[in-house]
């Protein structure tokens, strides 16, 4: 197939859910990582498409979803300093953190603005010499490289009045996290797309090898999502667990190896607190000791901050595919996109803004 309708094709969507149906014997869990897939699959209805015995569950694949509420505290406090620029992506611009957000700042005078690639903020930095410009780096190995590059370009320049604040987080350990709970149901995982294509699929080896589970690196469309789960099942089914790339048009074994050697260059793997999951060993990135000038963390004197969630949100199991967003007593209620609880409802990535914007609730309000 070349075409992007192709993939979206029903012909070929349906002729795939009634291969799954034939093959499947038995009930199986699926965890899709991505925030992108969960929304194709809310989109599509292609969870609707499968047989019963084929419960997906979604992952924490969302970067807005977890990043954690101290970050997000953080840049609002930083955002509040007068002579700080905080640059954001816009998506963390709604996220709450413990008391507000970072709108509600901008509302209050704070200067955040909103970039599309972090080199805007090496820009507004460069622009600005009486402002320090801290930039939000935030997200998985996919906006981990265009990230870096904005440390090396600014180090490059020696900016001095550039440095960010980041929050990276690296998808394998969250599944080994997964893997090693004892609550975990998952049975087969469609990985990321979007990271495996900077990673490549050598990253998930061995999670296959230590726990057996079969991985299908998948990608967005329906015909892609619909094709990993056929992969997974037919692996199941069988008894094996492979690793298997459904998304060859874009991912390689290798990955894309300069975006790995600049992300090499800049950060370090580090120990990383996810939000609604807690902390994960080895599951993030910061800033190697060279790149210390540019960490606002260590610039920045913020002291400690800790907050808790708030008590009624379950998306720590909701990111651990224990509970769907339509279990949580709040959803669609209290927790809207609108007014969110939580971060999966900020972010159109996030499940539980994709179960309320394809209408999922309408569903449970109704008592279908
Ligand atoms: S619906 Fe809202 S409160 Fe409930 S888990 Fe999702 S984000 Fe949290």
């Amino acid at each position: 197939m070349k075409y992007l309708d192709e993939y979206r094709d029903h012909r070929i969507v349906r002729a795939l859910a009634a291969e799954i149906a034939q093959c499947t014997t038995r009930p199986w869990v699926l965890m899709e990582i991505c925030g992108g897939q969960t929304h194709t699959i809310m989109r599509y209805g292609l969870d609707d498409l499968l047989p019963r015995n084929i419960e997906i569950v979604h992952g924490p694949g969302c970067p807005v979803c977890v990043t954690p509420l101290e970050t997000v505290d953080k840049a609002i406090a930083l955002s509040m300093l007068p002579e700080v620029i905080l640059v954001s992506y816009g998506d963390m611009l709604r996220v709450p953190g413990s008391h507000s957000d970072l709108f509600r700042a901008k509302a209050q005078g704070a200067d955040v603005r909103v970039a599309y690639s972090p080199m805007e903020a090496v820009k507004i930095a460069r622009a600005n010499p009486d402002h320090k410009v801290v930039f939000l780096s935030i997200g998985f190995e996919t906006t981990a490289p265009a990230n870096a590059m904005a440390a090396w370009q600014a180090r490059r320049e020696d900016l001095t009045n550039f440095s960010m604040l980041v929050s990276h987080v690296l998808v394998p350990p969250a599944i080994r996290a997964l893997m090693v709970s004892r609550s975990n149901r998952v049975q087969g995982f469609i990985a990321p797309g979007h990271v495996c294509t900077v990673v490549g699929c050598k990253d998930y080896e061995f999670l296959v090898r230590d726990f057996r589970v079969p991985i299908v690196v998948g990608g967005f469309e329906p015909v892609d999502i619909l094709e990993a789960v056929f992969m997974l099942v037919k692996q199941l089914e069988a008894g094996e667990a492979k690793l298997e790339n459904q998304y060859v048009r874009s991912v390689s074994y290798q990955g894309n190896l300069p975006a790995q050697k600049v992300v090499a260059e800049v950060f370090e793997v580090a120990d990383q607190k996810w939000r609604g999951i807690g902390p994960i060993p080895q599951s993030g990135l910061r800033l190697r000791k060279e790149y210390a000038d540019y960490d606002a963390d260590r610039i920045f004197d913020l002291g400690e901050i800790t907050v808790d969630e708030p008590a009624e949100c379950i998306s720590a199991q909701v990111l651990q595919g224990l509970k769907k967003p339509t279990d949580c007593p709040v959803f669609g209620m209290r927790c809207t996109p609108e007014n969110p609880l939580g971060a999966p409802m900020v972010s159109t990535e996030g499940a539980c803004a994709a179960y309320y914007h394809y209408r999922r609730h309408a569903l449970v309000h109704s008592g279908d």
